[in-house]
């Protein structure tokens, strides 16, 4: 069978429902209505098999950073490929891609993350995450510290042990997650738990939350606390100023380790090279992938501080994946990384993408439908509501309503994902203001049309 970008969108949707199962995907469901199916992509638009072009709203999955069809990291495949397609890490051996990323990631990362285990994906760097932190325990002899904390409906990938650190509720119902030893305290999303109480009072006391959880299991039993900087899949869930101070108190005052999950706030999306220098944050590891390569290629892994690296080095740690550092996605994310820093792709968001779209995104908030509109860095979203002052749910189940949102933004053309009943979006960060203009746009349509239908058939 042959690889074909022209054939009848039809006959594309038939071969896929008969034998492509989807990810986070009622695939009976979609069969039965077509996939939309995406055959090329240039700077942020896709352009899908019945030639329509749409703005691409998400950057793929959050990862492409540096937008789509960049002719220097499909050269630099090529030339790995020709030169070293493939070899391993194990057994005693490098090779020149993989010992250069990560010298040049140890040069990026802030304080003294100047170690990289490689990963292929971001749920792959988790679970090695939570292999290394409870082996450094056990060479520091304290074995009992093997719990780690991370926070109901945080996200940090879908293998057994990334599954297990996030809080999706809707994946821990399906095959026995979470694995023992992983145990959650709840978010810092004002906005739709908050209450009564003001942001900063709210972020003070879901960060304490952590505390009362190191208490209550016994610091000597601990290992780590785990969280994402801004919560992605979560919903863009942004914290309060006050929440990161008070976790950062809490994690050096019982000595337990920081990781951060930066798999969506690293390279540039907060206008930093890592979330983690956007609020401050010192993390001992830092959990990297998706815009490391700008998702031209497979590739995550773990950024470890001098001390875990070098307490994990003194006995073999018995972990690692045949394509760890594998060298074609090293030289592209090398390449990512060059552009990134030469175009000074980062600093424009910091100075210009983000305040830009920081301002038409929140222009949103006037919108009958919006209860929130807010954005950090280059990563936004909108809680949807029937009734702005007491951040009031919808009476439909949670999600049906951002179901309907995200279906009228496919239509406009604009790829936006609804989680629950918040829409979220995370361009790429190459994105130009008169993008921002349209997609904004898109959206403000999509809510008008979103408005008309709920209160067509009495939803709102
Ligand atoms: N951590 C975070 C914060 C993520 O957003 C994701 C993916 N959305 C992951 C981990 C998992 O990464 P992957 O899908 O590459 O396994």
């Amino acid at each position: 069978m042959t690889l074909s970008n022209t054939a009848p969108t039809a006959e594309l949707q038939a071969l896929d429902a008969a034998h492509h199962m989807h990810p986070f995907t009622a695939n009976g469901a979609l069969g039965a209505k077509g996939a939309r199916i995406i055959t090329r992509a240039k700077g942020v638009r896709l352009t899908d098999s019945d030639g329509a072009e749409l703005i691409d709203g998400m950057a793929g999955l959050w990862c492409v950073n540096i937008g789509y069809g960049r002719e220097e990291l499909a050269e630099a495949a090529a030339r790995q490929m020709r030169e070293l397609p493939y070899y391993n890490t194990f057994f005693q051996t490098s090779h020149v891609p993989a010992l250069t990323l990560a010298a040049k990631l140890a040069e990026l990362a802030p304080g003294d993350l100047n170690h990289v285990f490689f990963a292929c994906s971001g749920s792959e760097a988790n679970d090695t995450n939570i292999r290394m932190v409870r082996q450094y325990w056990a060479l520091k002899g304290q074995p009992a510290r093997r719990t780690i904390i991370a926070r109901h409906n945080g996200y940090h990938g879908s293998t057994m042990g990334g599954g297990s650190l996030g809080g999706m509720a809707g994946m821990h119902a399906q095959g026995g997650l979470p694995i023992p030893g992983i145990v959650h305290i709840d978010q810092p999303y004002w906005w739709g738990e908050g209450g009564e109480m003001t942001p900063e009072a709210f972020g003070l006391a879901r960060a304490r939350q952590l505390e009362e959880k190191i208490l209550e299991l016994g610091a000597e039993n601990v290992a780590a606390f785990i969280a994402e900087p801004v919560q992605g899949a979560g919903g863009v869930i942004i914290p309060p100023d006050s929440y990161w101070p008070e976790i950062q108190r809490i994690v050096d005052k019982y000595g337990i380790l920081l990781i951060a999950d930066e798999v969506i706030t690293g390279f540039g999306r907060l206008g930093h090279w890592f979330g983690s220098q956007s609020y401050g944050i010192r993390p001992h590891i830092m959990t990297i992938a998706k815009g490391l390569s700008s998702g031209y290629q497979p590739i995550g892994g773990s950024i470890v501080c001098d001390e875990v690296a070098h307490t994990i080095a003194q006995d073999e740690f018995n972990h690692g994946y045949t394509y760890s550092g594998h060298p074609v996605a090293a030289a592209v994310a090398l390449e990512n990384l060059r552009i990134l820093e030469e175009e000074g792709i980062i600093a424009r968001v910091r100075a210009e993408a983000a305040p830009y779209l920081a301002q038409a995104w929140g222009a949103l908030a006037d919108h009958p439908l919006v209860g929130e509109a807010v954005s950090r860095g280059m990563m936004a979203s909108l809680a949807l509501t029937p009734d702005k002052a007491s951040r009031a749910r919808f009476a439909a189940e949670a999600g049906t309503v951002g179901y309907i949102a995200r279906e009228y933004s496919f239509g406009n053309n604009l790829v936006m994902r609804h989680v629950g009943d918040r829409l979220i979006i995370a361009p790429p960060l190459v994105i130009s203001t008169d993008d921002m203009d349209a997609l904004v746009a898109r959206a403000r349509k999509t809510l008008d049309q979103t408005h008309a239908h709920l209160q067509r058939e009495g939803m709102l």
